[in-house]
C-alpha cells in the first residue's frame, strides 16, 4: 500500500507520521472503536480476551495478559517472579531507561551489561556480572533486532535465573526463526503509539508459558484479586481497556504488513546512504530485524543532526543519557566513563526518519541530504 501525499517534497520530513499508518486501516479502526463504545463494557471484556488469545498464538505461546504500559509489564513480570530488595537483575546499560525503571520499581538493583556491536547486550561479559544475589536476566531486544538470545538463555539456565525480555521495540522479530518474547520466562510487550505494534494511547502485555506466572499478573494488574473484593496480594489497577484491546486486534492482523513495510525502508536506507561519515546498522546474524528505529552512528552527531535540521529533516536520539548517568539514578553512584561503549553510542546514535506511509520521495530527500552530508 502507499501513501499518497497530496503536497510537494519541499515540505517538512518528520520522524513519525501516525496518522498516516491510521489511515490505512481506518475503516477497520472506526468500526472496531464504535464497537467497544457502544458494547457499554471498557475494562476486562471479552475484547481483551480476545485479542490476549490472538498476541499469544501470534506468539506459539500458551498464555498473554494485557496491562496498562510496557513498563507495568516489565515491573509486574519481575514482582511476579518474587524479585525484590536484596536481589539483583542483569540488564543491559544501553536501553531505555523503562527496562531499569522496572527492577527499581521493585526495590532490586540493576547490574549493567555493556552492548555489542548490534547495540544489544554483549553475551561475552554477562557470566562476569553474576554474583549469589543474582535473581534474572532481563534481556531488551533494542531498535528491533534480536538480542544474542540463545547464548544468554544458556548462560540463565547455567546459573538458575530466570530471564524476561523487554519486547517493546521488537514485535515480530525473530532469532534463529523464534520469535522475541519466546526465549525466557516472560515476554513484555509494550504497544505505546510509536511501537511497531502501537495502540491509540498506552497499553502493555506479558507473554508466557507459565499458568502460575499468568495468573499472577492477572491477579496484580487487578488490584490483587481474582474474585472480585477478594484481594489475595496486594495489585495494582493496570489493565488494557478494551478499546485498545480491540484496536490492537485490528493492527495485529496486518503486524506482518507494517514490518515488512519497515524492514524495506530500512533496507532503501542500507544501499542508498554512501557516506563515510555516517555508520549503518549491522544485522547479527540469524536475526530478522524489524527495524523500531533505523539508527547511525557520527562522530559530530550534534553537528549532523543540525544540518538536517536546516533542510527540514527531523531526527531523534534513542537515547541521550544512559540510565546510569540519570539524574535519578544518582545513587547507584555511577560516574562518565563507568560503561564507556554505552557512553560513546549514546554521544553519536542519530535515529532517521522510517515510518509506515513513508514516500518514496520523501526517503529519497532524506537519503539526498545525507549523502551531500
Ligand atoms: C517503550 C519502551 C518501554 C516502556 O514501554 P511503555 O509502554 O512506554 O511504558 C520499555 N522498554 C523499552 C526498550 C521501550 O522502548
Amino acid at each position: 500500500m502507499e501513501y499518497e501525499r497530496n503536497v510537494g517534497i519541499s515540505v517538512k520530513i518528520y520522524f513519525n507520521e501516525l496518522s498516516r499508518q491510521y489511515s490505512y486501516y481506518k475503516e477497520e479502526y472506526k468500526k472496531a472503536a464504535i464497537d467497544v463504545l457502544e458494547s457499554g463494557w471498557y475494562t476486562l471484556g471479552k475484547r481483551l480476551e480476545r485479542f490476549e488469545a490472538e498476541f499469544a498464538a501470534f506468539h506459539s505461546s500458551k498464555y498473554c495478559v494485557g496491562v496498562n504500559s510496557g513498563l507495568d509489564a516489565l515491573t509486574l513480570a519481575i514482582r511476579a517472579l518474587g524479585i525484590g530488595p536484596g536481589d539483583e537483575v542483569i540488564v543491559p546499560a544501553n536501553t531505555y531507561i523503562a527496562s531499569v525503571l522496572a527492577i527499581t520499581e521493585n526495590g532490586a538493583s540493576p547490574i549493567f551489561v555493556e552492548p555489542d556491536e548490534y547495540y544489544n547486550m554483549n553475551a561475552a561479559t554477562v557470566e562476569s556480572c553474576i554474583t549469589a544475589r543474582t535473581k534474572a536476566i532481563l534481556l531488551v531486544h533494542l531498535y528491533g533486532q534480536a538480542a544474542n538470545a540463545l547464548a544468554i538463555k544458556e548462560i540463565a539456565l547455567k546459573h538458575h535465573l530466570k530471564l524476561i525480555e523487554d519486547c517493546a521495540q521488537s514485535h515480530g522479530a525473530k532469532f534463529l526463526g523464534r520469535m522475541t518474547g519466546t526465549f525466557g520466562d516472560i515476554g513484555c510487550f509494550s504497544f505505546f503509539p510509536t511501537k511497531n505494534l502501537g495502540a491509540f494511547g498506552d497499553g502493555g502485555a506479558i507473554i508466557t508459558e507459565d499458568e502460575d506466572i499468568a495468573e499472577k499478573i492477572k491477579m496484580l494488574r487487578n488490584y490483587g484479586s481474582k474474585v472480585k473484593y477478594i484481594n489475595e496480594i496486594e495489585g495494582m489497577n493496570s489493565k488494557l481497556d478494551e478499546i485498545q484491546a480491540a484496536l490492537l486486534s485490528v493492527k495485529l492482523a496486518h503486524l506482518e504488513e507494517i514490518n515488512k513495510e519497515r524492514i524495506q525502508l530500512a533496507k532503501t536506507y542500507q544501499s542508498k546512504i554512501k557516506n563515510e561519515r555516517i555508520m549503518l546498522p549491522q544485522t547479527r546474524e540469524g536475526a530478522e530485524h524489524v527495524y523500531h528505529l533505523f539508527v547511525v552512528r557520527t562522530e559530530n552527531r550534534n553537528d549532523f543532526q543540525n544540518y538536517l535540521k536546516a533542510k527540514d529533516i527531523d531526527t531523534q536520539i534513542h537515547y541521550p543519557i544512559p540510565p546510569h548517568l540519570a539524574k535519578c539514578y544518582g545513587y547507584l553512584g555511577k560516574i562518565v566513563g563507568s560503561y564507556p561503549v554505552t557512553e560513546e553510542y549514546a554521544n553519536t546514535v542519530i535515529s532517521l526518519p522510517l515510518y509506515i506511509g513513508m514516500t518514496k520521495e520523501e526517503q529519497e530527500y532524506v537519503i539526498r541530504n545525507i549523502n551531500s552530508y
